[in-house]
């Protein structure tokens, strides 16, 4: 039996996850978290025999504490508490957000297996994060599907000599907006950005792949797990969202990852890594499918991604700055505080501002993500 801790257990991710605890049989759910939506919290601890759980929200653990008689925990100490005290040998961290680092560096530093589909852990502390693990020979297994399947492909060619494997291509779908003109993009309300094509997720990544970030946040995400330089590294808009990624090797070969569109296979590979499970989805049916299309990323519609990718090469704090401006940016639109354009405009008034600092710890990632979040705030006031 494998121990399971989830983070995040109410988001898209973490209700998948829960989907696969319920049908394997060598995984035991230990505790789970949410930050505010208390009800259906409890009702997953129940339906799970889950006796430990933590929510961020204060008021909401009050009201959990009234309702429940399990152990409810909460305050800043809380997700270290629930971690420790759950004694898992994997914990899935699915919380949204830069909010998400702690989790990922308390699990590390434990020295615990961790399934990641934070990427935001990555792309503000990634050398912190990655550090970590190798100093407590904790596992990071990617749950993002572009860096499962990376991972799976490069696994297929340990043992060859460095500089086999020569590059890696992510590919994205181009999201709701691909083939529009910046300004064909002025307009655009939240409920078309939140229409994505091919993934059914949650409010913030979806934005994130509107306007192309999430890919740019996943070239950091890869550069930071695979220690691939940014020059090494690839996108391409590929919208039916079958190959998932791709290597290019030495000898002019390239292996690609195929496979439907289904988050449930890349929080399974992580969940039961090294062991591979049964799955009930349909095999791919390429007579179906046709063609496969792919098209260069119009970076000039879809500015975030070179921003991300700019933030990236120049490293340190810049893509704390970068998550911390886009989260706060992001959550401006779904507000319809502001339009669509703006999230990149705020995004590089706050790097533009922001003191970039080359070397951090924990508490300085904390610093640079708060100023960034207040600095976008304000940028936020002068571009409305
Ligand atoms: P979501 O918004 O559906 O769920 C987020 C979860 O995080 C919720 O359970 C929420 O309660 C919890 N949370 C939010 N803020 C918190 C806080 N301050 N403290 C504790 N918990 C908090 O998000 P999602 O779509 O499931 O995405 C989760 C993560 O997985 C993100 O980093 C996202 O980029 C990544 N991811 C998601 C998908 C997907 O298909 N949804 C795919 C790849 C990667
Ligand atoms: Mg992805």
């Amino acid at each position: 039996m494998r121990r399971l801790v989830i983070l995040g257990s109410t988001g898209s991710i973490g209700e998948q996850a829960l989907e696969l605890v319920a049908a394997a049989d060598d995984l035991e759910l230990v505790a789970i978290s949410a930050e505010r939506r208390w009800e259906r919290l409890i009702a997953q601890a129940q339906q799970h025999g889950v006796r430990r759980v933590a929510i961020a929200d204060e008021q909401c653990a009050e009201l959990a504490r009234a309702a429940w008689d399990g152990e409810v925990l909460s305050g800043p100490e809380a997700l270290a508490t629930l971690i420790v005290a759950a004694e898992p040998d994997l914990v899935l961290n699915a919380i949204v957000g830069s909010a998400g680092l702690a989790a990922t560096v308390i699990t590390l530093s434990e020295g615990i297996d961790l399934a990641l589909a934070n990427k935001e852990s990555l792309v503000v502390g990634g050398e912190l994060v990655i550090e970590l693990a190798a100093a407590t020979g904790a596992r990071l297994l990617p749950v993002d599907s572009e860096h499962s399947a990376l991972y799976q492909l490069i696994a297929s060619e340990n043992g060859q000599p460095p500089g086999t494997i020569e590059r890696l291509t992510l590919t994205a779908s181009g999201g709701p907006f691909r083939g529009r003109r910046r300004e064909d993009l002025e307009a655009v309300t939240v409920e078309e950005a939140l229409d994505h094509p091919t993934w059914q997720m949650g409010g913030k990544i979806s934005i994130d792949s509107a306007t192309l970030m999430n890919k740019g946040l996943e070239l950091i995400e890869a550069h930071q797990l695979f220690g691939v330089a940014y020059n090494d590294l690839e996108v391409v808009v590929h919208p039916q969202s079958i190959v998932h990624a791709m290597i290019s090797l030495a000898d002019g070969s390239s292996l690609a990852h195929l496979g439907y569109p289904d988050m449930k296979v890349p929080i399974a590979y992580a969940l039961h890594w090294p062991q591979r499970t049964k799955l009930e989805l349909a095999p791919l049916d390429l007579e179906q499918l046709g063609s496969l299309n792919f098209e260069a990323v119009d970076n000039e519609a879809f500015p975030c991604l070179s921003l991300a990718l700019a933030a990236g090469r120049e490293g340190g704090t810049a893509p704390c700055v970068l998550n911390a401006a886009n989260e706060v940016a992001v959550a401006a639109f779904l507000d319809r505080r502001c339009a669509f354009l703006q999230i990149a405009e705020v995004i590089e008034a706050t790097l533009d501002d922001a003191e970039i600092m080359q070397s951090y710890s924990f508490e300085t990632l904390i610093d640079a993500d708060r100023a960034a979040r207040a600095s976008a705030a304000e940028h936020l006031v002068t571009l409305a």
